[in-house]
């Protein structure tokens, strides 16, 4: 084995899985572990990923997503359906010990007309909350006042899922 080969057990999930080049959540799980800080991946299981959310509603805004591309929920793999619940209860784990949320709105939006951003590769989404987080948005209208960048976000949760 050349010395810059990897041992990366989740690469065989990656060419066993239908894939499409342009989509963001396919070409982020299959970029080199080595670029997941640049990536924002916070964890990768054996069938599904964590990341953090580029457009973050709250500061820890998770996507949970399969390596697989597909759009329908109901077509995963119970295996992968399983994983994805897993690395869902990790997310929650994680941000508890982060940053203390009284709350979380957990969920996925199957489709455009559901308001989907990426409607082709289903994720779920683990929002952390806060009292008076709704009042504090709906006062910036559009603004998302996030206290941190997504690199700092990033580096600070990193180690509380290698605590888990
Ligand atoms: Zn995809």
């Amino acid at each position: 084995m050349p010395p810059d080969v990897m041992w990366t057990p989740w690469r065989k999930e990656f060419i066993m899985a239908p894939r499409s080049p342009g989509c963001f959540l396919c070409e982020k799980a299959r970029s080199p572990a080595e670029q997941d800080p640049a990536n924002l991946v916070l964890h990768r299981g054996q069938r599904a990923y964590i990341l953090l959310n580029l457009y973050p509603y709250t500061n820890g805004h998770l996507l949970i997503a399969p390596y697989e591309h597909t759009a329908e929920l109901e077509e995963l793999e119970p295996e992968t359906a399983d994983e994805i619940m897993r690395l869902t209860q990790r997310g929650v784990a994680a941000l508890k010990k982060f940053s203390q949320p009284g709350g979380f709105n957990i969920g996925l939006n199957l489709g455009r007309a559901a308001g989907a951003g990426v409607p082709e590769h289903v994720h779920i989404h683990v929002v952390p909350r806060w009292s008076g987080d709704v009042n504090f948005m709906a006062t910036l209208g559009d603004t998302r006042l996030i206290p941190e960048s997504l690199d700092q976000t990033y580096t600070r949760l990193l180690p509380y899922f290698h605590r888990l």
